[in-house]
């Protein structure tokens, strides 16, 4: 039988295997939407001080920058 969790912003009840279930330390987060997820994202970031996890995010943000960049020169050596 499938696990059933229940979204934590909405409320709504999903199936195991839909929606996004994130293990963080001790904690279960469950959102039966990428929509949810991203309302307790902007949640998040408003309660952190910038100071505590910014250095995390531009790092995110750089490694992420950098691997749009090499799929953009894949795509212009293909062609
Ligand atoms: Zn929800």
């Amino acid at each position: 039988m499938k696990r059933k969790y229940k979204c934590i912003i909405c409320g709504r009840v999903f199936p195991e295997g839909q929606g996004i279930v994130i293990n963080y330390g001790k904690t279960l987060l469950t959102f039966h939407s990428s929509r949810c997820a991203a309302k307790f994202l902007k949640q998040l970031l408003e309660r952190i001080p910038p100071e505590e996890i910014e250095k995390y995010i531009k790092r995110l943000v750089e490694e992420d920058l950098e691997r749009l960049k090499s799929l953009e020169e894949l795509k212009r050596k293909k062609i």
